[in-house]
């Protein structure tokens, strides 16, 4: 089972960062940190059972760590797309392939706008050509995160991104292009075109 995620935020509900479930319940069984939300999951010791919270406030405000850079790699890609296939769905973990939506051979740029996340399969069957050539169907256009921060955030939102994206920001919860299917698991083939921009 996928292991609960948990939101921390900041005592003025700013979202601050994700931590586990266990580091969550210490938070609390400490009185650092309060309920906001929870799952309607339990975890259980001999004697006490614990509902699982989702959403968590810290008591004291802590001074937000200094911006950092979002930097454009694949693996960055890979983490917007939620490393699933933009195109068939498939969660491929890190041995997706980045495919260019308009392909550089009829113009298309490296930017975070026109590149997405690809098994093998679909890459190779899309070719040099747009999606609409290929007949391929892209969900939805792909966009720049919102900020390096939101990126790590929405990258560990999966099952709770429902409750989470009440306390994000719009502009993150829309940069996020992973979502948009059904999370099927299947390992796919790929190794990765060749970006040596991107990395
Ligand atoms: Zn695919």
């Amino acid at each position: 089972m996928e292991p609960h995620k948990v939101l921390v935020l900041n005592r003025s509900f700013e979202p601050l960062h994700v931590c586990d479930m266990r580091r969550a319940i210490i938070l609390l069984f400490t009185g650092r940190a309060e309920r906001v939300e929870d799952t309607a999951d339990l975890i259980r010791s001999p004697s006490v059972a614990w509902v699982i919270p989702c959403v968590i406030r810290l008591q004291r405000y802590i001074q937000r760590p200094p911006t950092q850079t979002l930097s454009f790699n694949k693996k960055n890609i890979l983490k917007r797309d939620g490393h699933t296939c933009q195109y068939c769905g498939r969660n491929g973990s890190e041995r997706m392939t980045i495919d260019h939506v308009v392909p550089r051979y009829l113009g298309g740029k490296t930017i975070w706008e026109n590149v997405v996340s690809a098994c093998r399969s679909c890459n190779t069957r899309k070719g040099n050509r747009t999606p609409q050539q290929a007949g391929m169907r892209l969900p939805r256009n792909p966009s720049r995160p919102f900020s390096a921060l939101y990126l790590t955030i929405m990258a560990q939102s999966a099952r709770h991104l429902h409750v989470w994206q009440k306390y994000l920001p719009a502009g993150a919860v829309r940069s996020l292009a992973g979502n948009g299917h059904d999370k099927e698991v299947h390992p796919c083939n790929g190794d990765g075109q060749s970006l040596s921009r991107l990395s």
